[in-house]
């Protein structure tokens, strides 16, 4: 329950919502108690009537009666308005906080570093942000709401029949404990079963979900079969768990009867009894009706116990995911509040990285620097440190030793959000949204018109391929789109980059899959674009390194290397290798 705290903040933020909806259920659960001391009375009236023999005229009954319906009709419709209030208030204050948490879950995950990411799987996330949050919202307003309710109630109600009769609401009140507690153990069983019903359920969806995105490579495995027992077993025990939990739920109906039929049993023997006896305050008849329904105001929430309590458990529980992960410190924060613009000078000095969770040392003693209007080109093996320089120059992760300098300030002086808006980043395997084109060029810079993002396009050098498809910018991609080819995934990525117009622009090995007469174009467009920006310019290509104001070859972290284009064809080493080896498969083609 300790857990549970945290959310105090914000049932004190919505105090007033909480206050009033407290105020609305003890105002309703008043009205409502009224009903069956009304509704006994017109029987008493009746009774009265029937005792009296006819001397009585009818008229005067009659309209007795017909105030009482009055009566018992306008308190109902003032309990129904003041409930309708209390929904208002306490369940209204309960989608407030959902969304307060879940816009603190995000905030926390925009925080979290790679580091964090690689370890967590994406279901595990959604989950976070979906369910638990959802879970705890149910505390926060159902449960909440149901307690409060059950305890007004049950305080009102007991000072009404009290007030009718001390002794036969001692005598109704006998039975509710024990066919409570029956009733909130069933009704535990039952959230228990469905609990493992429902984690079945989402390991046969995940594994499913699973299949389908490996499809193709189950198919080409021809694994179907031994896919298709898998999904057998697991329906198979779902279907087990399903059938356990109906039996239980089919128990619930009767146990709900039963407690409701004893008390009234209750009601009436020992109602019956002192009526005849014409003792202990029984002298209405329909103080014995007023009896009965307010057993049944009372059993309705004794049944509810079960249900808002393992309510509360899970909120616990997933409250306690929730606090762990909000406890969890972004490795990467900004550390000045202080804004200037970036001009774009680079300079590592001496830097070496290791990333943590596989104790790989990717970075040794690296030491370069370029300036605003320079182009940097990096090349090397697959593994040789490439990805990691341009994820440093973005601060995504922070170094070990050595520093690194922009605008000759250490990166961890500079404004975290001034650097990233200033740089332009088309990583290695170009992430696209399920969206359209255009917004998906637009995610570079929300609110750029049409023309930003067909001049975007064009720099791109993916403009004519757009507008070949039927609805063009409007092309929707991904899941219920079309599917472009790895080629134009790249380019559109670099149009995302380049509408940004950004100071430095860390292009990783972007051009991998486009042909090197498009390569060629765009990296004429970018010769343009780029004057005075700063560009780092990651490949596995000669053609695209030969221009570079400065080329730095990397091997296993290490700058073995550097120099210019024609500096470096004069030297023996992996450049001079690959450009022959470039040359000649040119010649061949
Ligand atoms: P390149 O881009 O030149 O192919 P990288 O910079 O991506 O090389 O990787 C350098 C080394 O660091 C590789 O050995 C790689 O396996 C490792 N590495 C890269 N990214 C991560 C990561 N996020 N976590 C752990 N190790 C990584
Ligand atoms: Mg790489």
């Amino acid at each position: 329950m300790r857990e549970l705290q945290y959310l105090n903040k914000y049932f004190i933020k919505y105090k007033y919502h909480f206050l009033f909806g407290i105020i609305a259920t003890i105002a309703a659960q008043i009205f409502a108690s009224f009903i069956p001391n009304l509704v006994g009375n017109s029987i008493t009236a009746v009774k009265d009537y029937a005792d009296s023999g006819s001397d009585v005229d009818k008229g005067i009954i009659r309209s007795q009666l017909l105030r009482f319906i009055l009566l018992i009709i306008g308190t109902t419709l003032v309990n129904a308005f003041l409930t309708f209030w209390t929904r208002q208030w306490l369940i209204v204050m309960s989608r407030y906080i959902e969304f307060d948490l879940k816009n603190e879950v995000f905030r926390q995950y925009e925080n979290l570093t790679q580091h964090f990411y690689k370890r967590h799987r994406t279901g595990d996330l959604m989950n976070r942000i979906s369910e638990d949050v959802s879970k705890v919202r149910m505390y926060v307003g159902p449960a909440v709401m149901y307690t409060i309710m059950t305890v007004i109630r049950f305080g009102v109600v007991i000072v009404f029949m009290y007030h009718a009769s001390p002794k036969l609401t001692l005598y109704t009140l006998i039975p509710l404990p024990l066919l409570s507690y029956a009733i909130f153990k069933l009704s535990s069983r039952i959230n228990k079963k469905s609990t493992l019903f429902q984690e079945n359920l989402s390991s046969l969806s995940s594994f499913s979900q699973e299949i389908f995105s490996g499809i193709r490579v189950i198919k080409a495995y021809s694994l179907e079969e031994q896919y298709r027992e898998k999904v057998r077993d697991l329906s198979e025990e779902s279907k087990t768990k399903a059938m356990d939990l109906a039996k239980l739920n089919a128990l619930f109906g009767p146990f709900m009867l039963a407690l409701i039929g004893v008390s009234n049993l209750v009601v009436i023997f020992f109602g019956g009894m002192m009526y005849i006896n014409g003792s202990d305050g029984i002298t209405n008849i329909g103080t014995i009706a007023a009896f009965i329904l307010y057993v049944n105001m009372l059993t309705w929430p004794v049944a509810s116990l079960g249900w808002v309590s393992s309510m509360v458990q899970e909120a616990a529980a997933s409250q306690k995911r929730i606090n762990e992960f909000l406890k969890i410190e972004p490795e990467i924060a900004n550390e000045s509040e202080e804004h200037a613009t970036i001009q774009g000078n680079i300079s590592f000095e001496n830097v070496s990285f290791t990333y943590r969770d596989t104790n790989i040392k990717a970075l040794e003693n690296v030491s370069f620097d370029i300036k605003r209007g320079q182009t940097l080109a990096i090349l090397g093996k697959t593994g040789s440190g490439k990805s990691t320089i341009l994820q440093l120059v973005g601060r995504l992760y922070d170094t070990d030793s050595g520093t690194i300098r922009i605008d000759g300030k250490p990166i961890r002086q500079v404004n975290l959000f001034d650097l990233r808006n200033s740089i332009g980043t088309v990583p290695q395997d170009a992430f696209l949204f399920s969206d359209t084109i255009k917004n998906n060029i637009r995610f570079g810079k929300e609110d750029a018109s049409e023309e930003e993002v067909i001049d975007a396009a064009k720099k791109a050098v993916v403009h004519d391929n757009i507008i070949n498809f039927n609805l063009q910018y409007e092309t929707l991609l991904g899941e219920r789109g079309i599917t472009l080819s790895g080629g134009q995934k790249q380019r559109v990525s670099i149009a995302r980059a380049l509408i940004k117009n950004p100071e430095i622009l860390l292009l990783d090995d972007c051009l991998s899959a486009v042909d090197t007469e498009t390569e060629e174009a765009i990296l004429n467009n970018l010769l343009d674009f780029s004057k005075n920006k700063t560009t780092i310019i990651v490949s596995h290509r000669i053609s695209s390194a030969k221009n570079a104001d400065k080329i730095i070859i990397l091997e296993e972290g290490k700058i073995i290397q550097q120099g210019s284009h024609n500096q470096l064809i004069n030297e023996d080493g992996y450049y001079k290798e690959l450009h022959f080896k470039q040359l000649s498969e040119k010649e061949l083609t």
